[in-house]
This record gives structure tokens, sequence and C-alpha cells, in this order.
């Protein structure tokens, strides 16, 4: 049968809404979100199909030949299908409404045992219901902006002539020798082979140890020694016992890498990037961004909006220390040269000195991962961090170190095995060029955007320390 006949042929809410065809016919396809009986003997439904935050309301009239054995017995969850024609509705909330001439019942919906029954539930509830809360606003609203904001991560780097890189999910090597990592086996964990009271990984399945990745930019660095500009955008794993409200164990990193660029040309394009998304989000998710601003924080809006139109203010770790030993604030972690700065701190920059977001760069060498540039002082290096008001931190990058001793002799400084990193030294053997990269993760990203408190709320299956029931 042909898709025109199909009987499931259908027209998405959102494009009935922004269609305004009034007096045009419309079949459309969802879940009933409630359903009020007038005394005039027919009903209003308020449908949701997904596409946008607003429902279609319907009006389905006692005439119909199944009103009184169906119509009204609709429940909030049930599936419908429903036509009609659209018409100018003459009620409060909304333009318009389809007066429909068949409704058709895909699946019933108890209401003594659906839970989204209440209007408002708790987030931590609805973590428990994966399987159900993408039906409420808020997980609705999630996932169109996280749709949104991954089409135009992709769209900023393809338009740019970056090439889209898959890195592999299982590694074999460590990345910044920074440990938590899940591990990756075939044995049979009841008998594994062991020699020397060691575990004998030369009998698994890789014939050595293998992990899931915590970050793809080794691998990325390969592929812009060869292409020019890269990125990935992939999935990455921590198995870091932090049960926090901005971990995951498994989160997804968008990782740009660019041959030929120094650390001033990756803080433009961070700075560029950041901009474009924000701004991408604002003109294509008004409906959900309003919701947001209305309901988790109304602040959001306005600090999107401030960051696509203000300068970003760019300065050295060590002059940031300066400001930050004599600010008029006491700090939980005090503040002396070489510290890891902690988010009150990024805070504070962005807060309350500049107003604006913040780039630090040149960080000093020991709180920074091996690979990053030694600076001529030989104390810093070609680090930047990009940190905004609310969250800190967003972005974090380097010009990589491309000459081949310098980056051997930081291999053993960290206490590593260079012969581990046999391939990544070679890349600086055999033309060895200046480049740079950084690192950000799509879900804190996310939760900047939508405002909303927890990251297990802005991807649709979180795993954290003790959770994996989807
Ligand atoms: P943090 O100090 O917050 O644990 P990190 O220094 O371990 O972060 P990186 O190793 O630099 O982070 O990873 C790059 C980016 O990935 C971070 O800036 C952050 O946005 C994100 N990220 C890191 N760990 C997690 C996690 N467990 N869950 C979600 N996102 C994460
Ligand atoms: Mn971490």
């Amino acid at each position: 049968m042909g898709r025109e006949k199909s009987m499931l042929k259908r027209t998405r809410i959102a494009q009935v809404l922004s269609s305004g065809e009034i007096g045009s016919r419309f079949t459309v396809m969802g879940w009933v979100r409630t359903r009020r009986d007038s005394k005039a003997g027919f009903s209003f439904i308020e449908l949701n199909d997904g596409s946008c935050l607003s429902g279609l309301q319907i009006i389905a009239d006692a005439e119909l030949s199944n009103y009184h054995s169906e119509v009204v017995k609709l429940q909030t969850g049930c599936s419908i299908r429903a036509a009609g024609i659209l018409a100018a509705s003459p009620g409060k909330g909304q333009k318009v409404e389809l007066k429909a001439d068949e409704i058709a019942v895909f699946g019933w919906a108890d209401p003594e045992t659906y839970p989204l029954q209440k209007k408002r539930h708790s987030f931590e509830f609805l973590r428990t219901i994966a399987h159900l809360r993408p039906r409420t606003n808020t997980f609705g609203a999630v996932a169109r902006v996280r749709n949104a904001m991954a089409w135009a991560i992709h769209n900023f780097f393809q338009k740019r002539g970056f090439i889209y890189l898959h890195t592999p999910i299982i590694s074999g090597s460590d990345c910044e020798g920074a440990g938590e990592m899940f591990k990756v086996t075939a044995f049979d964990l009841g008998h594994i082979p062991q020699r020397a009271g060691e575990v004998d990984f030369s009998k698994d399945f890789f014939a050595g140890p293998a992990n899931l990745t915590v970050s793809g930019q080794l691998e990325a660095e390969i592929y812009a020694l060869s292409m020019g500009d890269v990125y990935t955008f992939g999935p990455t794993f921590r198995a870091e016992n932090s049960n926090t409200s901005r971990h995951l164990a498994e989160f997804w990193m968008v990782e740009p890498e660019m041959a030929f660029c120094d650390l001033e040309g990756n803080v433009a394009l961070a700075i560029e990037f950041l901009k474009e998304i924000f701004s991408h989000i604002l003109q294509n998710c008004r409906e959900d961004m309003r919701f947001f601003e209305r309901f988790i924080d109304d602040s959001v809006i306005k600090t999107l909006e401030a960051l696509v139109s203000q300068d970003f203010e760019i300065l050295s770790y060590t002059e940031a220390v300066k400001i930050l030993i004599k600010a008029d604030q006491k700090f939980e972690f005090p503040v002396e040269w070489g510290i890891d700065l902690q988010s009150e701190h990024e805070r504070y920059l962005c807060e309350k000195v500049f107003k604006r977001p913040v780039v630090l760069t040149d960080y000093p060498k020991a709180i920074k991962a091996f690979y990053m540039k030694l600076n001529e002082d030989q104390k810093t290096v070609r680090a930047m961090d990009v940190l905004v008001p609310r969250v800190g931190e967003i972005v974090g990058g380097s010009q990589r170190e491309d000459d081949h001793d310098r980056l051997y002799a930081r291999i053993q400084e960290m206490g590593l095995n260079p012969a581990d990193y046999w391939w990544y030294l070679e890349l600086r053997k055999f033309g060895s060029v200046p480049h740079s990269g950084f690192g950000l993760g799509f879900e804190r990203l996310i939760q900047f955007v939508t405002g909303l408190a927890n990251i297990r709320d802005v991807i649709p299956f979180p795993r954290t320390p003790g959770n994996l029931t989807f």
C-alpha cells in the first residue's frame, strides 16, 4: 500500500501550528495530555506529538460515531489519530484548533496505573521512569534543544571545512594517564586467566588490556596531521565515582583539532563556536527556551543573549591569580600561583570582575596534561579554559607540544611510559606542525543552555554510579 493511502499519514503538530492554514484539513497523531468535557456536549482534547512544546487543541463533537464509546474515555497518555479542519480558536491560550470529524484510538493508558497523571513531578521521580519522561514538557524540550545543538555543532564545523572523525570507543591507550577507565574484556569473569599472580591479558580478546575511551583527542591529532581540521563528536566514558550534578559515567564530547593553528587561533575558534551555537538556539528553539526561562531558570535567555553579543575577556592565568589574591571576597579554597582554579574563583572572575565570559591562558604546567606546549618560561603551558557565568569552565583546550624531544621529556616527567605513546611521539618526528584543539562536554553545554541543575536530566538515559536501570 502506498504511503499516500496509508492510515498512518500525518502532519506534525509543529507544522500544523506554523502553517496557520485555517480551513485546511489535517490528520495528526500523538498522545493525549488532557481531556475536558464541556457542558454543551463536546470535548476538548490537548494532543502532543513531541514535535513542539505546544499541543494542538482538538474539538471532539458528540456527533462523532465513537464519541460516547471512546472519546469520553480518553485519558492522559492515550494515543490517537485525529482528522479534521483547522479553525481559528475562540478560546484563550491557542490561536487555532482542529475540529475533528474523525478520532481513532491507537492505545489506551489506564489512569489508575499510568504514572504521568499529576501535572508536576519531581525530576528525581521522573529519572525512575526514563521510558515515559520524554512525554513531559521539560524532557520533550530538552530532547529538542539537545537535537538542535547537535545539528548546530555539526553545521558549525562542516561550514568551515572540518572533517567529522569517528574515533574509537574501545581504546588501547589511556589518553592522559588519568586512570578512571572502564575495562573492556571478553573474559569469563569467573575464570580469569592468570600468570605469575596477575591477569594474563594476552589471553583476552585484544591480547592486551582494553578500555572505553576517555577522550578522542590523541586520535584526532593523527587525523589533524593529515586532513588539516577535524572534529570528533561522540560518547566518552569515565569510571570516576563522582556522584555530582555535573558528572556522568557516559557523556558526549566535542573535540576539534586543527593543524597550523596556535593558541590564539584556538581561542578565537572556541569563542566563535560558543557564540554560533548559542545564537542558533536563541533563534531556533524560542518556545522551548521560553519554557526553561519560565519554569527552570529565569536567567537562561538573558545569559545566552549576553554571551552572543559580548566580547570575551582574554587574560593569562598569572594575571587572573593576581586579581584573585587581591579580591575583596573570601574563598573556600585560598588562592596562590600554581593552584588549580575552583569554580568559585572562575565565577568570581566572570561574574564580579569582568561581568562577561573570560578566557584564561598559559596555566602552570604542573596542573595540566603532558601534551600541552611548553612556553619559553618553562613553567607554563599554552593551555586555555573558557569560563562562563553560572558554571565556570565550559571549554578546555591547548596548543599541543609539537617538538619531539620536549614532549618525550614531559611524558617522562609526568611518570608516564614513552613506549606507550610511540605513535603519538612519531607524529612529532614526521612532518610535525603547530596544532591546537579543545574539548567540550556536550551535556555541560546543554545544562548551561537550559538551566537544568542536574546533568542526569539533559541526557536521555543517564549512566551514573549505581544506576543503569535503562
Ligand atoms: P571535571 O574537573 O569537571 O571533572 P575534567 O577536567 O575531568 O572535568 P576534561 O578531562 O578536561 O574534564 O574533559 C573535557 C570536558 O568534558 C570537560 O570540560 C567537561 O565539560 C566534560 N566532562 C568531563 N568529565 C565529565 C563527566 N564525568 N560527565 C560529563 N561531562 C564531563
Ligand atoms: Mn574529571
